[in-house]
This record gives structure tokens, sequence and C-alpha cells, in this order.
């Protein structure tokens, strides 16, 4: 049985085996072509998107570490 994927840029049939190099893409070029626009919509975003993504987690390291400090003490006392 062959598996068959279609290609992302120009949804040309592909075989899905080793020797493809290039899949799910036909082709370098289909490759190249795909990841030229993931690089493009990257460069589009605004730049506000990286600090909403990286501020929660600057928070919950804050949040455990604060957790942290105050169990030892908790446990000292009792
Ligand atoms: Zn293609």
């Amino acid at each position: 049985m062959t598996t068959t994927v279609n290609c992302p840029s120009c949804k040309a049939h592909v075989v899905w085996k080793t020797s493809s190099t290039f899949r799910p893409f036909c082709s370098k070029r289909c490759q190249l072509i795909d990841l030229g626009q993931w690089a493009a919509e990257e460069n589009r975003l605004p730049s506000g998107a990286n600090i909403n993504e990286q501020n929660p987690i600057n928070i919950d390291i804050e949040d455990i570490e604060a957790l942290l400090s105050e169990q030892p003490d908790d446990f000292f006392k009792s």
C-alpha cells in the first residue's frame, strides 16, 4: 500500500516514502516556497505577540518560586 499526500504548495500528489526527500512537498522548490511563507508570516507578527506569550511563563515561575520559598518555613514551624 502506498500513502500519498498533497504537496502543501502546489497540491501535487506526493508518494510518502523515504526517498521522497521533500515530503510532504513534491520538490525542494515547493518546500522553500512554504518555508518562505512561514518566515513572512512570523515577520508580520507584531512584537507584542512575543511579550504576551512570555509573560504568563514568567508569572508562573515567580509563583512557583514564591511557593517554594514559603513551603520550608511552614515545615520548620510545625
Ligand atoms: Zn509542490
